[in-house]
């Protein structure tokens, strides 16, 4: 552990002067409640609360809390919606939160060029809410109302990704404020460049270890003009996966392709009443014109019946839609709802799609002879799944156990040339399996560039890389 990041309580207390002379005494908070509130986020990961949060409104604010805490050494751990899951927003050594939340605002909507710059803390849904105003949508979706900033900073991607691409591929510039206080814009707003190293893909995935996102301007599309939802229950999970791997492998252009077993789909009937089969089952969505939509729905139609599905139900009912697709998201609560009282440790495997059935028979295996209580769901068509065990918070026997399980899983997942995160990030809960991942002249080369933008290591210490 850097002991030497940790903050002396006279250093705490001028730095929360410094930082009231400077934002306001309203943007400055030191409250257990809150400490504790922005040390966490909805991980099994315990609380490590930071010894001020802080609440910018605008680039400029952003830059004089740097100033502040770069002149003192005190860590900063930027702080969106507080979903993620891996530890990320654990202060480690202490120091300042920046919750961006206060900075949501929509700068500029450019319906012509399909782009829009935000804000970065901007929940997805308050974006989803401003867009359809012009007839517009930003389709990466992780379950949970993440800020565009965190989305950014973790590479998000949902269950649309395997039809418009994640984080990555729908971000086009950001404005980041540097370790030293700088404010960098990554980008233009052209659609292609070929200007120099490519800042903006370098802040994402990088959880807040190398700067402060304040703005983003994102890729956005025209809602199609139609859609429509299946359901398909299949006998088996190997089934339901080969009619993932078929409709990719065919060039199906599905929007939406989600995985849940058996398990998983028993808790979404629970908590989101419905009267699904209890059965591996994928839920599909379909965009486009009409009579796209329809030929997208009859041919994934016939791959499922090829693979013993029951029936193949499909509709351009807009509220069976939204129903299907809201309990869809609410798969972790359901999961949770399981087990009154439990604790959710989700993981998150990426595999090439052809090793994607092997990957799952494996840990369905593991979670079996083990007696944990599990459920499964994927986003199918990227080859990325989640396991996510239902752990009793008071049993560190059980914990272990599922980290156990966990541990054989990545090592499964990287023995079959996938990745040991296809969409949560490292945060401190992944950096062992991350040098695995990449080996040492992988993780020297990620040092090099960490220490070249942030050589003072203030910028959350102790996530992705070992301190
Ligand atoms: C129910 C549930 C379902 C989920 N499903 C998905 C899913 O389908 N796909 C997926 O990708 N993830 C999923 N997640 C994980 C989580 O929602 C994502 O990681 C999300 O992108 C985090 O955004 P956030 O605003 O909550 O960020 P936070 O949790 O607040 O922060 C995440 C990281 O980003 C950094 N950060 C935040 N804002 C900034 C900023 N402005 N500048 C620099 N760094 C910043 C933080 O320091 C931290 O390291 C799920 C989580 C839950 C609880």
């Amino acid at each position: 552990m850097n002991v030497e990041l940790a903050l002396n309580s006279s250093t705490i207390e001028q730095l929360v002067t410094e930082l009231c002379d400077a934002l306001g005494p309203d943007a400055v908070a030191t409250s257990d409640a809150l400490r504790e509130q922005h040390g966490g986020g909805e991980t099994y990961h315990p609380v490590a609360p930071p010894d001020i949060v802080v609440f910018p409104n605008s680039t400029d604010d952003v830059v004089k809390i740097v100033e502040c805490c770069a002149a003192h050494g005190a860590p900063i751990v930027p702080h969106g919606a507080g979903t993620s899951l891996e530890g990320h927003l654990a202060a480690l050594y202490g120091g300042v939160s920046i919750d961006l939340t206060r900075m949501n605002r929509v700068l500029a909507v450019n319906v012509g060029d399909l782009d829009v710059t935000v804000e970065a803390g901007i929940t997805r849904k308050q974006l989803e809410d401003r867009l359809a105003r012009d007839g517009l949508f930003f389709p990466v979706d992780p379950g949970a109302d993440a800020t565009i900033g965190g989305m950014v900073s973790t590479s998000a991607t949902g269950t649309t990704t395997v039809r418009y691409g994640g984080m990555r591929e729908n971000v086009i510039s950001l404005t980041v404020v540097t370790a030293t206080g700088e404010v960098v814009r990554t980008a233009s707003r052209a659609r292609k460049s070929a200007a120099g190293y490519d800042m903006t893909r370098l802040f994402v995935g990088s959880e807040g270890t190398l700067g402060i996102i304040t703005e983003a301007t994102l890729r956005v599309h025209g809602i199609p003009d139609a859609m429509a939802a299946a359901v398909s229950a299949f006998p088996t999970v190997e089934a339901a996966v080969e009619c993932a791997m078929q409709v990719v492998q065919f060039g199906i252009p599905v929007a939406r392709m989600e995985l849940m077993d058996e398990v998983q789909m028993a808790a979404i009937n629970e908590l989101s009443n419905l009267s699904c089969a209890v059965k591996p089952t994928i839920f599909f969505e379909f965009h486009g014109s009409a009579a796209s939509v329809e030929e997208q729905a009859r041919e994934v139609g016939e791959i499922a019946a090829e693979l013993g599905a029951d029936d193949f139900v499909w509709s351009t009912d807009q509220e069976k839609r939204t129903r299907l697709w809201e309990a869809r998201h609410m798969a972790w609560y359901a999961a949770l709802a399981m087990r009154p009282g439990s604790k959710g440790l989700a993981t998150d495997v990426c595999v090439p799609i052809s090793q994607l059935a092997a990957s799952i028979r494996a840990v369905r295996a593991d979670i079996v002879e083990t007696g944990l209580t599990a459920t499964i769901v994927g986003h199918v068509g990227d080859g990325n799944f989640h396991v996510v065990f239902l752990i009793d918070p008071d049993d560190p026997d059980e914990l272990a156990l599922a980290q156990e399980v966990n541990e054989r899983m990545l090592r499964d997942a990287l023995e079959r040339e996938g990745t040991c995160t296809g969409e949560h990030g490292v945060g401190y809960g992944k950096i062992a399996i991350l040098e695995l991942e990449h080996g040492p002249a992988g993780i020297a080369l990620m040092r090099s560039i960490k220490d070249a933008l942030d050589p003072a290591g203030i910028m959350n210490p102790g996530k992705v890389l070992p301190s």
